[in-house]
């Protein structure tokens, strides 16, 4: 085997499965068989695999222009997904940086709100706040920002920049105690804090973990008595996976800065997109070059994938595309409810999003391996399975999934 694949140990992974073909919610291997995509592809499909009008919205600006230089020049559709995008963001979020990858849109957000403090004369400011279990990426800066306790970084930790951890609430009662001792922190640090950063309402990566928007307006309103920026990492939750377009929209406060990726092009072409406020750009607007944002990536703004942007969003704001979400969020609710096991320790469920906490990491294992031989793809996270399928799974399907888990619980594995 040539190719070194993500996320692998690659001496003890099954070897990976060949996917030749996909339509919808499925996907097809070699010999024919078909799967349903209950992750959506690591989060990033959400109107189902080689979606037609997105493939040819590609194909028609492939044929146009490719990719310009996006230093100097600029293109229509670059110009229209921000038209589009604009339409559904608070009006606050009015300026967006390009990049290609969330981790790429987090490392410009946390540049962003470094230099704003610079641009400004302020060079105290070097900590970042963020959520304990946070995952914003696997680039140093992203890595960084997700703080030294994380389990898939900490061996890099000598590399990271100073952050503070707020402590993840065990219940709602406890939130108070990790808002005091947030409190505490800043109340001695604040000078020092440049931003805090969050995945707001579900941290993905941490196991779908999951907390109310009660206690994200609290943490916001707490760090930004001391003029403390925000930024929402919504790489994973934007686009209505918690069942708004996005996570913010359920809470009070907007962000300064907002990380947009993953679904943005339907989980077509990768791109990403650092959306931030009139007030943090014109901190950079200057006659001194010294000012100003020098930050780029090859293929910033690449027009076919800003062309797959433009289609997936119109779709995405069909009527029949929200009944989908609806449903699949009804069906979440129902099913979890219904559960009932001694391997079951918890569950929870936002939007299209549904999580269950099994009593051991065999045990999630064992199901992941049942279903893929029942023709159904899930990637649990420790001990953790959740559904994060695309909005036209159906219903059957999604029914399927949890069948198969209620079969195979209180089994010895
Ligand atoms: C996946 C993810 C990232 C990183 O995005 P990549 O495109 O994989 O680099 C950052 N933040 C969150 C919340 C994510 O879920």
């Amino acid at each position: 085997m040539k190719i070194w694949h993500p996320f692998t140990q690659e001496k003890t992974a099954p070897l990976p499965l060949k996917i030749v073909r996909g339509d919808r919610e499925y996907l097809y291997d070699e010999a024919g068989n078909s799967y349903v995509d209950m992750i959506s592809s690591w989060w990033v499909n959400i109107l189902g695999h080689s979606k037609p009008e997105i493939a040819d919205a590609i194909a028609k600006q492939a044929h146009v222009l490719e990719h310009v230089i996006f230093a100097g020049y600029t293109h229509e559709p670059a110009e229209e997904l921000v038209d589009i995008l604009s339409q559904h963001l608070p009006k606050s979020l009015s300026k967006f940086f390009f990049s290609d990858n969330g981790s790429t849109a987090v490392e410009v957000a946390l540049k962003m709100a470094y230099q704003y403090f610079l641009n400004k004369g302020i060079n105290s400011r070097d900590i970042f706040v963020n959520l304990e279990g946070a995952y914003h990426g696997d680039t140093i800066g992203a890595m960084s920002a997700a703080g030294v306790n994380s389990e898939y970084h900490s061996k890099f930790k000598k590399f990271f920049f100073k952050t503070f951890s707020i402590k993840f609430p065990k219940n709602v009662e406890d939130e108070n105690n990790s808002i005091k001792n947030l409190e505490e922190f800043l109340e001695k640090n604040h000078q020092k804090v440049c931003a805090l950063i969050v995945e707001p309402l579900v941290q993905g990566a941490a196991g779908m973990k999951m907390y109310s928007p009660e206690f994200l307006d609290k943490i916001v309103e707490t760090v930004r008595r001391y003029d403390i920026l925000v930024i929402f990492d919504e790489v994973m939750t934007g686009f209505y996976r918690t069942g708004t377009m996005f996570a913010m929209n359920q809470t009070q406060n907007i962000p300064d800065i907002v990380c947009l990726s993953k679904a943005l092009t339907g989980g077509f072409m990768p791109m990403s997109l650092t959306v931030t406020t009139e007030d943090i750009y014109n901190a950079f607007w200057s006659d001194d070059w010294g000012k100003a944002f020098i930050h780029g990536h090859s293929y910033t703004a690449n027009p076919l994938a800003c062309a797959a942007a433009c289609a997936t969003q119109k779709i995405l704001q069909r009527s029949e595309i929200k009944q989908n979400i609806q449903q699949i969020s009804e069906t979440h609710k129902v099913r979890l409810a219904e559960l009932s096991s001694k391997d079951i320790l918890t569950h929870r469920s936002c939007g299209t999003i549904s999580a269950i906490d099994l009593s051991s990491v065999a045990l999630a294992k064992h199901i992941a391996k049942v279903m893929l031989q029942n023709g159904i793809i899930i990637r649990p996270l420790n001990n953790t399975i959740y559904f994060i399928p695309p909005y036209c799974i159906s219903q059957q399907n999604l029914h399927k999934a949890y069948d198969l888990l209620e079969g195979h619980l209180g089994h010895d594995v």
